[in-house]
């Protein structure tokens, strides 16, 4: 191996149905600069431990699947250049949810309230014949919030959220009903809005901008819960329309 080009992975493993506790284990894997973490990851388990549990799939930044903690901060395996880590990469499951095994934790809490949030787009009357369209400044308002990639780094990586899992729905479900409220074409968004102002919603969050700073999409995730909170506010002072 390439001195300059060696990498050691200090993985944080556990198999809760095994062992009580988690452990630390290292491998040293040989690594171009601009091969990813993900690339380290899949030759440990190809030609060191068939046994590393990690998920991945698109390689490319658009699925999410690959999300963990890598030296102290919620990212993507595949979007973490190999180049731009230390010598020693540290590697933990994505904090505030429940590990399965290795890397790979248990996403069904997140995604049940994300799906509290109604993703999907609400009528009020019959389906149009064409598609439903919307004029570029109308896009504009929901273009950060559909870039989202439900990593899950933003939600882990927030201290209200991992104080209070069971009851606040954390950034990451907030960014999904911006998306549907600020969209035009939705006809949901008066309750959408009237859910996420709740107790359990967007006055949760102390704007710590921990969401904003992992975000591997670069989504604005705190200023999006801003202007959740500032046209929540609107809403109860206003007539009843989409304030802006
Ligand atoms: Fe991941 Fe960013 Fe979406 Fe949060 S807002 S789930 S960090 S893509």
């Amino acid at each position: 191996m390439e001195k300059d080009r060696v990498k050691k992975f200090r993985i944080k493993r556990w198999d809760p149905e095994r062992a009580s506790k988690p452990r630390w284990e290292e491998f040293t894997v040989s690594l171009d600069p601009f091969e990813r973490l993900l690339d380290g990851l899949i030759r440990i388990k190809d030609n060191l431990d068939g046994s590393l549990t990690f998920r991945s799939s698109c390689a490319h930044g658009m699925c999410g699947s690959c999300a963990m903690k890598i030296n102290g901060k919620n990212a993507l395996a595949c979007q973490t250049l190999a180049k731009n880590t230390p010598e020693v990469v540290v590697l933990e499951p994505l904090p505030a949810f429940p590990v399965i095994k290795d890397l790979v934790v248990d996403m069904d809490p997140f995604f049940e309230k994300i799906g509290r949030i109604m993703p999907w787009l609400l009528e009020d009357g019959p389906p149009p014949e064409r598609e439903r369209t919307q004029s570029p400044e109308e896009m504009k308002k929901i273009l950060d919030a559909i870039k989202c990639i439900m990593c899950g780094c933003c939600t882990s990586a927030c201290p209200v959220y991992r104080a209070g899992k069971d009851l606040y729905l954390g950034p990451a479900s907030l960014v999904k009903a911006a998306r549907f409220i600020f969209d035009s074409r939705d006809a949901g968004w008066e309750e959408r809005l009237e859910m996420v102002s709740g107790k359990n919603g967007i006055w949760r969050c102390h704007s710590i901008y921990n969401c904003y700073e992992v975000c591997p999409r670069s989504i604005d995730v705190t200023g999006i819960i801003s202007r959740l909170k500032r046209m929540s506010v609107k809403k109860m002072l206003l007539p009843p329309r989409r304030p802006g």
